[in-house]
């Protein structure tokens, strides 16, 4: 298999980890940089992740086009193609809606790393308002304009909460960035329910470096929450082995 052909199997199957997880439900997606070609990335056609499948997979421009593929593209692959623009060192971008991280985007205390498994988040999440700049819009990211706009916010983070509306993840890895993406509804959950019994301890930034520093993208603890949640997806026998995971010489 060429790394291409392992990168749009993971994709698949990141697709199905989201939904399975409730990070995604019909809405929401998930975007692979291309390998070979870093001008352009892969994502499904307009399907809830759930249902994807290696053939749905569409190959899209820097402008967020399909290239050659007459089928439905999501709206807001601009959020896609905005953010792999913005920023060469990121590799994959999920958008979704996930309920737990949406308080955040309403209200002035940020969402902010406070369990260890949420340390991947990296510190305060800048919360993007569409309605600064674009006035009363339906809330969703139609084109680059406002796709621009949301990696701007962005910055050089890893998440940016979209007020009222949802979250952007980016990372170098699609299981960094479906790792990121499940557990930071689930930072925001225990996070809102310290704070309604008090003031949460946050991780300090020397614990969110000490865990970013002891992160191995292909390690046995990585592969082992991969294998998990694709197991859980029901889709276990698509994952490959950990070798075909590893860096390509
Ligand atoms: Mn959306």
């Amino acid at each position: 298999m060429s790394q291409l052909d392992d990168l749009l199997r993971d994709l698949v199957v990141a697709n199905r980890i989201l939904a399975h997880e409730n990070v995604v439900d019909a809405y929401g997606h998930i975007s692979v940089r291309h390998p070979d070609n870093p001008r352009r990335f892969f994502m499904a056609r307009s399907l809830a992740p759930e249902l994807v499948e290696r053939h749905d997979l569409i190959e899209f421009d820097q402008e967020g086009e399909p290239v050659n593929d007459k089928r439905q593209p999501y709206l807001e692959r601009f959020i896609h193609a905005a953010i792999f623009e913005a920023r060469p060192d990121v590799m994959a971008v999920v958008h979704a809606h996930a309920e737990d991280t949406l308080p955040f985007g309403l209200i002035k205390t940020p969402l902010q790393p406070v369990i260890h498994s949420g340390s991947f988040i990296g510190g305060k999440v800048p919360v993007w308002d569409i309605r600064k700049k674009f006035g009363d819009t339906n809330l969703l990211v139609t084109n680059m304009a406002q796709g621009r706009d949301l990696a701007q916010c962005l910055g050089k983070g890893n998440v940016a909460l979209m007020r009222g509306h949802g979250f952007a993840s980016a990372a170098r890895s699609i299981i960094e960035v479906v790792r990121l993406s499940v557990y930071l509804p689930r930072n925001a959950r225990v996070q809102m329910a310290a704070m309604l019994v008090g003031k949460p301890i946050p991780l300090s930034k020397g614990e969110i470096a000490a865990r970013a520093a002891g992160y191995r993208p292909h390690s046995p603890e990585t592969w082992r929450a991969w294998e998990y949640w694709a197991n859980r997806a029901g889709c276990g026998d698509m994952i490959g082995t950990p070798h075909d995971h590893a860096p390509k010489a």
